[in-house]
């Protein structure tokens, strides 16, 4: 029997009530699979900055690194808008996934049957389920590039600089290529080759590892045409694997394909077992400690947490079928339609659980 061990980081807002509904779903997953699960938790965000004057402590770290993988709910909120940049929740974020070398982000655009109706797109454009996995490299390129200020032409000017070095796109081009092969064996690396020479060299690598995955079906898009085609056909991907910026820009967009934000999983990998797994929304700082949040994102980010980093598939696909299931009677506030059940956070989890 496997045990794992996950760190939880709960955070602000919103944040703990819908971890401790993903937390249920997780146990009662543990329960019907075989395995164990052991929980510590640490601060991050908000509550750090409270409890220790940063939003990073140290012991946040360590504990993670001495875990199978990190939940993370959600940080900020208005109470902590006045820090200084470096000091805000939000650096928190961005200091663990640096310390834990998070360099592939992954964003699931998924449209449960059930909830077409919140899409934007049209039905016949949207098909059957639609299933997109967008894989973003998260640490590199033109947000992490040199940058200043200068003048031309005695006029002030800024400058940034894209760039990125073979392992960077190697190691991105890998992740995204080992998980097409658990999905449908189609890849789009998305790029600028037209026109940029740091995308040129993208393209390049990323078709030197294709040779290890003959399997693969790879194909490469200019980024603009890739924005484009999300809403015109999203079904003709299956995974997308592009650089930060243009990962940034096209995950968002894919996210609104799916409609609703408290629905969407998001995973952060390092390359090895550790992941972080967090859902794409923030800390709702609007409606935290009314028990109207909806957890599903969070319970999702679970589901992607067995899959990709506890090797544990098919509570993976229990966990989606049993929200799936869900969602043909019961809706939190945010996703209610007429005909439905309303139902609350803490509701919500147990239903989950129960069919499960
Ligand atoms: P947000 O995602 O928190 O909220 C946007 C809107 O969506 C709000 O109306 C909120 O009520 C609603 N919403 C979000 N999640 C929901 C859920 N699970 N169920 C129902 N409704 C939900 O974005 P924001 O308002 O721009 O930011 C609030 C705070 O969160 C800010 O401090 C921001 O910096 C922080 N933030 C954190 C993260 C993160 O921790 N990863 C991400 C984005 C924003």
């Amino acid at each position: 029997m496997a045990d794992y061990k996950i760190t939880l980081l709960k955070g602000d807002g919103i944040g703990p009530e819908i971890v401790n509904q993903a937390v249920k779903v997780l146990d009662k997953a543990a329960e019907k699979f075989d395995f164990t699960v052991e929980y510590d938790e640490a601060l991050l965000g908000g509550c750090a900055i409270d409890a220790t004057g940063v939003p990073l402590p140290d012991e946040t770290v360590a504990k993670c690194k001495a875990s199978d993988s990190v939940l993370l709910g959600a940080v900020g909120g208005p109470k902590w808008d006045n820090q200084p940049g470096n000091n805000r929740p939000e650096a928190g974020l961005l200091g663990i996934r640096g310390a834990l070398g998070l360099f592939a982000n992954l964003r699931p655009s998924v449209i449960f049957g059930p909830l077409k109706s919140a899409s934007p797109i049209k039905d016949e454009i949207i098909g059957g389920n639609l299933d997109i996995m967008i894989v973003r490299e998260l640490t590199g390129g033109i947000y992490f590039g040199k940058k200043g200020r200068t003048e031309v032409d005695g006029n002030p000017a800024a400058w940034d600089t894209e760039m990125y070095s073979v392992p960077e796109v190697e190691r991105i081009a890998r992740v995204a290529f080992d998980l097409a092969m658990k999905r449908n064996k189609k890849l789009t690396s998305v790029d600028k080759a037209n026109v940029l020479e740091s995308s040129r060299l993208w393209r390049e690598t990323v078709i030197r590892i294709s040779e290890e995955y003959p399997e693969v079906e790879l194909n490469h898009m200019y980024v603009d045409n890739a924005a484009m085609q999300l809403v015109r056909n999203p079904q003709q991907f299956d995974v997308i694997v592009t650089s930060n910026i243009f990962g940034d820009i096209l995950s968002d967009e894919a996210s609104m394909i799916a409609g609703s934000i408290g629905m969407l999983a998001s995973a952060s990998l390092s390359g090895g077992k550790l992941g972080l797994y967090e859902p794409i929304h923030g800390s709702a700082p609007d409606i935290a400690g009314q028990n109207i949040a909806n957890p599903l994102a969070t319970i999702l980010s679970v589901s992607m947490m067995l899959r990709y980093s506890l090797s544990q598939p098919q509570a993976a696909d229990a966990i989606e079928n049993a929200v799936a299931k869900v969602l043909e009677t019961h809706r939190t506030p945010d996703i209610y339609e007429d005909g439905f059940t309303k139902v609350g956070t803490e509701e919500m989890g147990d239903l989950v659980c129960a069919a499960l």
